[in-house]
């Protein structure tokens, strides 16, 4: 007998119908003979209405409230499927993150999994029942409920197939796979029958929503062998696996975008070795994630550094260095707000020159301003303005070739 893990998200549950026909699947992969663990999200908008209730009481909710307050979504949904589960007269149990032994470290709202304890779920799975975790949450050693940040339910589904040696975990959502680019946005995109682990985690890390960054990151570690497909729409999903079984390398696989970007600027730095290392230490005393830097020298006596953050940590990136004047001794900061990033990501980049030359001239073919550039092995990335996204990757999709000639994008109910 094979084990499955199987996770839902939170459209795939948006409403009690929707359980009930999720409810149906996972009958059926139980019928077919498999053991069933499976994650789900909570309920459609629920997430970002509980995050609207607390901003209604503290502009800055305190984070370990805040996790206990997120955590209630997904609970209602594993009650919810386990019930009707039942109803159907298949055996469940329903657990919550610290029930199912998922212990992560102490940091609310971006909990990392350090270690699952599977006995509790074998216990359930020896008796013949499907398992059902809510996903996005674990308990850390204090004993405190923790998060494991927006879109972590992925995470859950990937360590809980780690720990559990699954067969393969699927990731049930609102497309039918992993596409070239958002089909949101590139209504061109296509489909991908499989992709590399580590263009994945690229194409996650810099946007691309449809899997949590770490949920990639632990199969690839593990070897989870890891599918992506339709909780809609009976179709072959997407694969994400080594990169030397692949079909073909591909110059540029993918565009991904991310809305949320913003830009600080810290001028007139002094010009010294220790310069770097004061600022971005400062930063990531206060937990700030820094993506891109640039820095320029005027003269011997002063350098300029900018950098981009994600836009919700801008002002406590901008208070920071304010805090710190004396210290690091700048003259001026300038933020900008209002960017995103367009990204084009390849494995096969690295042995295709001229690939950042092709994507700086489609943009300003375009009219699209590059404020900020970085680049590795396997990604290109520009920080533009947030109102040429949308154009941005449609440029870029079409300029790399990805373009398919019918629509793929298969969603229901969006
Ligand atoms: P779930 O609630 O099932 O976790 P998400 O909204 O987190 O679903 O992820 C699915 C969404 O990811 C899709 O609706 C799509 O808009 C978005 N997305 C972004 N980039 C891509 C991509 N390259 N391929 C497929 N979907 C993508
Ligand atoms: N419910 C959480 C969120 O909306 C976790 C998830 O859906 O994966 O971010
Ligand atoms: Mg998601």
């Amino acid at each position: 007998m094979g084990l499955v893990v199987q996770k839902f998200g939170g459209t795939s549950v948006g409403s009690v119908e929707r359980i009930k026909k999720v409810a149906e699947r996972i009958a059926r992969t139980r019928e077919e003979g498999d053991q069933v663990v499976v994650t789900v999200s909570a309920m459609g908008k629920t997430t970002d209405r509980l995050v609207a209730l607390a901003e209604e009481i503290s502009d800055d909710p305190p984070r370990r409230e805040m996790d206990v307050l997120l955590t209630t979504g997904e609970q209602v949904s594993i009650a919810l499927l386990s019930m009707a589960l039942l109803e159907a007269g298949v055996e469940a149990c329903p657990m919550t993150g610290w029930q199912a032994g998922i212990r992560t470290n102490e940091v609310h709202g971006s909990a990392r999994i350090e270690q699952i304890d599977p006995t509790p779920i074998l216990k359930c799975l020896d008796r013949g029942e499907i398992v059902i975790v809510a996903g996005f949450q674990g308990v850390s050693e204090e004993g405190e409920i923790t998060t494991l940040g927006r879109g972590g339910s992925d995470t859950t589904a990937v360590a809980l197939a780690a720990a559990l040696k699954a067969d393969r975990c699927e990731i049930y959502t609102d497309v039918t796979g992993v596409f070239t680019a958002d089909p949101r946005i590139a209504p061109k995109a296509g489909k991908l029958s499989e992709i590399s682990f580590e263009e994945m985690l690229e194409m996650a890390n810099l946007g691309a929503g449809v899997l949590h960054p770490r949920s990639v990151e632990c199969a690839m570690t593990h070897q989870v062998p890891l599918v992506v497909r339709s909780s809609f729409v009976e179709e072959e999903g997407t694969w994400v696996k080594e990169a030397d079984s692949m079909e073909e390398e591909l110059n540029v696989r993918g565009v991904a975008h991310d809305l949320d970007v913003a830009r600080i600027k810290v001028l007139g730095l002094p010009n010294r070795t220790e310069t770097l290392t004061r600022l971005f230490q400062k930063l990531a005393d206060a937990r700030i994630n820094v993506d891109m830097i640039v820095t320029s020298e005027h003269d011997d006596e002063r350098i300029d550094v900018a950098f981009s953050v994600h836009e919700q940590e801008w002002e406590p990136a901008g208070q920071v260095i304010e805090n710190h004047q004396q210290e690091l001794g700048h003259l001026k900061i300038l933020s900008e707000t209002g960017l995103a990033k367009v990204s084009a990501v390849g494995a096969g980049m690295v042995t295709h020159p001229g690939v950042a030359a092709k994507m700086f001239t489609s943009l300003s073919d375009a009219g699209i301003r590059i404020k900020m550039v970085s680049t590795s092995e396997i990604k290109i990335s520009c920080v533009i303005p947030r109102e040429q996204a949308g154009k941005a990757v449609r440029e870029l999709h079409t300029v790399f070739g990805l373009d398919v000639k019918e629509s793929a994008l298969a969603t229901a109910g969006s």
